[in-house]
């Protein structure tokens, strides 16, 4: 069994893909081709956002998001540790210095509580995580935001798709950046991703960023990057769309299906809490264990793949030590030490979700 099985999906999507991938190579525009825009608008049409704007990936979503904040040496991001290295590098890259405040035990997302006491005359943004497939509380974000006159940034690397009180993760704030890496959510076959906004001048600042700067063809206003996506990503990402919205509802499913089972086989084990208000698509499904270690080499014995998001956060990584002492956050060191994923993806079998039961039951006893 894989831990992400892509290799179902492409068997099921295997004609829309190559017929898209081959318009590609017929027509030859490679670089900011027809399906680019074709891709931005209908994930404008998805999201409900007023503009998207494919980049190169993940990471570069996010920078570029900052760059077009216009972020100055030391300004300050407030940030969760327990997420991906990019979210806090990009910070760092774009020259701000990330703030990091503790989560939330029961759904790792960033605890809004705490966010206010962290505001100082030098924050310019926050960027909340949509860990694990799910939005954290946005709409209180949001209001501290507002009272302090800095800007949202959704880090939605995990989250395409999920839903917020009726409307989508990336459509919820200043900016949402996600991810097309193959195995995110919404995936292409290389690396891609994309920035949401509804804001008619970020969003012209972040197409210019996204080529060199430039306003027009070969006049650089502004200091910009290489972060196009290509457009072969964008035909696999068309292609792969038909499907999304079963995809996105078999996630769920899995989800829930994951939840009433492993309660039922192990009522002790501690799982991911989701609020009543949003959803979680799972681009990991992640569970709290406690001997980690010895879990994982009984269930790698049974055949069960699984994985670690993420093993020491943020401020326990020595590129990222100096924005936070060792003992700050407790609650993201203690998650770091015990979460651990088990296979997820749409095409993941009710027979496959009941063997990867079956093996954690068995390993946990
Ligand atoms: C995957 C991920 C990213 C980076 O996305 P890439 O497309 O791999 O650059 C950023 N933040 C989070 C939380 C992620 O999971």
């Amino acid at each position: 069994m894989d831990f992400i099985d892509l290799k179902s999906q492409y068997a099921a999507l295997r004609d829309n893909i190559n017929t898209r991938i081959q318009r590609v190579l017929d027509h030859g525009q490679y670089i900011l081709g027809p399906e680019v825009r074709e891709m931005e608008e209908a994930l404008v049409a998805y999201t409900g956002a007023k503009h998207c704007i494919s980049v190169a990936s993940g990471t570069e979503a996010l920078l570029i998001a900052l760059m077009a904040l216009d972020i100055q040496p030391g300004e300050e991001v407030i940030t969760t540790p327990f997420t991906f290295a990019a979210t806090a590098e990009m910070i760092v890259l774009a020259g701000g210095v990330p703030v990091f405040v503790d989560i939330e035990p029961d759904t790792a997302n960033i605890d809004v509580s705490l966010i206010e006491a962290a505001i100082t005359p030098s924050t310019r943004a926050i960027m909340p995580v949509s860990l694990y497939g799910q939005v954290a509380d946005m709409d209180a974000i949001n209001t501290i935001a507002a009272r302090h006159g800095v800007a949202v940034i959704e880090d939605a690397a995990q989250s395409f798709g999920a839903s917020y009180k009726q409307r989508k993760s990336c459509n919820l704030s200043t900016f949402g950046c996600t991810s097309f890496f193959p195995s995110k959510p919404l995936g292409c076959y290389g690396d891609g991703g994309a920035i949401f906004t509804s804001d008619d001048r970020l969003a012209q600042a972040c197409r210019e960023i996204r080529t060199h700067g430039q306003s027009q063809r070969y006049l650089h206003t502004r200091l910009g990057v290489g972060g196009r996506m290509d457009t072969l990503q964008c035909a696999v990402v068309l292609g792969k769309l038909d499907r999304f919205e079963w995809e996105i509802r078999r996630r769920l499913e899995l989800g829930d299906a994951y939840r009433a089972k492993l309660q039922a086989a192990i009522p002790a084990l501690q799982l991911l809490a989701v609020r009543g208000d949003r959803d979680c698509v799972w681009a990991q499904y992640t569970v709290f264990v406690d001997d980690r270690d010895a879990v994982q080499a009984r269930l790698k014995e049974a055949g069960v793949p699984t994985a670690v998001h993420y093993p020491r956060p943020l401020h326990h990584q020595p590129a990222y030590a100096k924005y936070g002492s060792a003992d700050a956050c407790p609650l993201s060191v203690a998650a770091a030490a015990r979460v651990m994923s088990l296979p997820m993806s749409a095409d993941l079998t009710n027979e496959q979700q009941d063997r990867v039961v079956a093996a954690v039951a068995q390993a946990l006893n």
